[in-house]
């Protein structure tokens, strides 16, 4: 039998490789390879979810960041970046919006505003979860302290986004500034894990310098931590950073890496990214084919869509919410599976 299918089957088996399987599954994969894992990523899933794709609504509520990581469009150098922040009130309404749509998560992400206080976080985690008692409320705020974490989750936060980026230490040196270390992030994550979290980590597919064995460590470190959630998409470039000039990270290996996070961890909630949509017109469609059973479409306000840009050519920025889930739904009925409202808790 081909050796990358024998190595698939292990991985179905085992939910792990060595460092170097993966790779060699990485490096050498073909569209028949792909096929073959896409299936049993598709046959795990709906075991574990059946035909249902979650939505969770994305509130994208400041743009300001301290941080100065170098693929991202909203880094605090990127002088061009319009900024913009939204006002409790703003955010509430969102979630009102949201709500009457049919969404029972929301995400609130942001750049690391320090305009933000824990209390004012807080009090919209708990205001929300006040005002909609049947939803879940998912952070994406980046790294914070351990009492910060737990200041969120008392507040009734339910789950938290924390990409890692890359699982390897000189990997990660390369896209951010000296001041941010892989060792704190993944300090973040175990933190938000222990802590009651919901937790989700991830990476980008085909960031600068990104070589296979690092796409390997990232499946290792993924197999290690156990999270409940994980977002991949592709590397895109935005023309602000000092990665304006690289290549964009590819369907192809942003596909077979859903399908092997898929095997990694059997339940894992897993998006059909907007960078995968934006990278290809079926792209999400593709996602969801691959292993995705997630998608999170924008509840932001429409005006400031178009400034929350971490990449070039961001789709759905000039689209009104209910649009964007009629378009989602229609999309993932085509492909034969099912938008979902409810909650879309992680299963055991
Ligand atoms: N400040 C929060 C949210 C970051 S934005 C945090 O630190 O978690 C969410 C994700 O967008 C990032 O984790 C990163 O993986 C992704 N992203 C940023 N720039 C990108 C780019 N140029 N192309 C694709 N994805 C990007």
């Amino acid at each position: 039998m081909d050796r990358i299918n024998v190595l698939i089957d292990k991985l179905e088996k085992e939910h792990i490789l060595s460092q170097s399987e993966f790779a060699e599954i990485i490096r050498n994969h073909t569209p028949e390879n792909d096929e073959y894992l896409f299936e049993k990523a598709r046959t795990i899933r709906e075991k574990v979810y059946g035909k249902a794709v979650y939505m969770r609504g994305l509130i994208e509520f400041t743009n300001y960041c301290k941080n100065d990581c170098l693929y991202c469009g909203i880094r605090r150098s990127a002088a061009n970046a319009e900024r913009y922040r939204l006002s409790e009130e703003q955010i509430l309404d969102c979630a009102e919006t949201g709500y009457k749509l049919g969404f029972r998560t929301f995400v609130l992400q942001g750049g690391e505003d320090n305009h933000y206080s824990d209390e004012m976080i807080c009090n919209i985690v708990s205001e929300i979860k006040k005002r909609f008692p049947d939803c879940a409320v998912t952070l994406s705020i980046g790294e914070k302290s351990r009492e910060s974490y737990e200041k969120y989750f008392s507040a009734g936060a339910d789950r938290y986004l924390l990409r890692h980026e890359t699982a390897n230490e000189e990997h990660y040196g390369k896209l951010h500034p000296k001041e941010l270390s892989l060792k704190n992030r993944k300090r973040c994550l175990s933190d938000l894990k222990d802590i009651g979290f919901q937790t989700g980590c991830g990476f980008m597919v085909g960031s600068p310098f990104q070589t296979a064995e690092n796409l390997a460590e990232d499946l290792i470190y993924i197999h290690e931590l156990q999270p409940h959630m994980v977002g991949i998409g592709p590397f895109i470039p935005h023309h602000d950073t000092p990665f304006r000039n690289e290549k964009a990270g590819t369907l192809e290996m942003t596909l077979l890496m859903l399908g092997l996070v898929r095997l990694t961890v059997p339940n894992v909630l897993l998006p059909a990214t907007t960078a995968l949509g934006t990278i290809h017109p079926k792209g999400r469609e593709k996602g969801i084919l691959a292993g995705a059973n997630v998608v999170m479409p924008n509840l932001s306000p429409k005006d400031v869509r178009k400034k929350y840009l971490l990449y070039d050519n961001k789709i759905c920025t000039g689209d009104e919410a209910a649009e964007c889930i009629a378009c989602l739904g229609r999309r993932i009925s085509s492909v034969g599976y099912e938008l979902v409202t409810d909650r879309g808790d992680f299963r055991k």
